[in-house]
């Protein structure tokens, strides 16, 4: 079938598999351009498939030549009918590395279930014996809980209702958008879904198991932002869920003996989870035009390896700030690239969009997540839908 890109609001409900191939390689050929790490060699990722987790299955794979369990919850094609862009990017991605002689399986199912961590757990018994990095980088709009109940995050404020602009991608106007703050029972659900509690779960889990190394280390992703975006992300209902996530770091460390456990801080990015965000991708499509102008923009590749070169596995003591968090941010919070992007933000409007953004950039990513736009690849071609993932034939 001949595949076209089918955007709804902000989630696109095609993906282009040879698109997806490329897009994986030209990550693959990024880590591979920089000097090996010598890191984890046994890693799990939970939630490997797209953005930061596909980012750092591919660093530790090509940086540190580790053999990878990867957690998605992805769709495969079928006849006439793509796969979610997760699908064919951990099918590019296993085929790649089992090119290279590498370990990669991967399990499909919901990471909040007990059924998946029991069926991970199993498998790392079988081929790893313990692995020493879980990276624990889910982001989901919901979770179903032990008891079978559902509960979704919001994006919401958390005191008082607040307006400033955004951007309607539909049309490429900006207007104002005022976001109402959340119920105590939306943050408390935001918490559950998004915070640190099924990150404590496979940790402990694991533990008890016995499949943690000695010194296993663990990570999780986190997001501060300047003070714009505090509103509506930190001191909003998915600000309160990292908090929660933070904290379980620190309840990791206190009562898991033997694991080290961080949250890394991110840079603001396109994924398909940031594009949801009110505010943010406006944020965002001004915070490349300045970064890319400074020389110091990174995508989700760059972080990764950075984050496993230069953080977890330098050789030195992981650095931390005094929250033991580690700062992938570092670039993203320098004063001048927010002096810059704040007086950016002031003179953002429909008619300077063009001046005052990289908006041609932030689409270029959005549509490459799905496997459009991408380089050397033939759109009017017909690509077959139906790819497998090797590890799940
Ligand atoms: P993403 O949407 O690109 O990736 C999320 C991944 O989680 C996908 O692979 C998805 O399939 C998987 N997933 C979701 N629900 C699942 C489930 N029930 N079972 C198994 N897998 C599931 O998101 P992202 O932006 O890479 O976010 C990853 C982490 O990084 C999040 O904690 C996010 O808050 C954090 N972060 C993101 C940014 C950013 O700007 N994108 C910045 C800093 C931190």
């Amino acid at each position: 079938m001949v595949v076209k890109p089918k955007i709804r609001g902000f989630i696109c409900t095609t993906a282009h598999p040879t698109g997806c191939d490329a897009a994986v390689k030209a990550q693959i050929d990024y880590v591979k351009s920089q000097p090996a790490v010598d890191g984890a060699k046994k890693v799990l990722v939970i939630g490997s498939s797209m953005g930061y987790g596909l980012a750092s299955r591919i660093s530790a794979a090509f940086s540190c030549k580790a053999a990878t369990i990867g957690v998605i919850f992805d769709k495969p094609g079928t006849e006439g009918k793509t796969g979610s862009a997760g699908w064919y990017n951990t099918a590019a991605f296993e085929k790649y590395a089992h090119a290279e002689g590498l370990y990669a399986k991967t399990i499909n199912g919901d990471a909040f279930s007990q059924a998946v961590k029991d069926e991970v757990i199993d498998l790392i018994k079988k081929d790893f014996g313990k692995v020493d990095l879980v990276v624990y980088s889910l982001a989901a709009p919901r979770r179903t809980l032990a008891d079978g109940t559902t509960v979704s995050s919001v994006l919401k404020t958390t005191s008082q209702s607040y307006t400033n602009k955004t951007i309607d991608m539909r049309n490429m106007t900006i207007s104002d958008i005022t976001i109402d703050p959340a119920t105590e029972e939306e943050i408390d659900n935001t918490v559950k879904v998004m915070g640190g509690e099924d990150w404590f779960d496979w940790i402990q889990q694991m533990e008890r198991e016995n499949v943690l190394a000695e010194n296993a280390v663990t990570v999780a992703y986190s997001y501060i932002g300047p003070e714009l975006t505090h509103p509506i992300y930190y001191d909003g209902s998915i600000g309160r869920a990292k908090a929660h996530l933070a904290a379980t770091a620190g309840m990791i460390n206190n009562v898991v003996s033997g694991v080290k456990a961080y949250v890394s801080v991110n840079k603001a990015l396109v994924t398909q989870s940031s594009s949801a965000i009110p505010i943010v991708p406006l944020y965002i499509s001004i915070l490349y035009k300045v970064m890319k102008e400074a020389g110091n923009h990174e995508g989700c590749i760059e972080q990764m390896q950075r984050l496993f070169a230069e953080k977890l596995y330098s050789g030195k003591p992981v650095p931390t700030d005094s929250e033991n968090r580690i700062r992938m941010d570092d670039l993203e919070m320098l004063p001048e690239i927010q002096a810059k992007v704040t007086e950016l933000w002031n003179n953002i409007s429909t008619e300077t969009l063009s001046d005052c953004t990289d908006i041609a950039g932030y689409q270029h990513d959005f549509s490459e997540l799905f496997g459009f736009d991408v380089p050397g690849i033939d759109y009017d071609a017909d690509v077959d839908p139906i790819v497998p993932i090797e590890s799940l034939q």
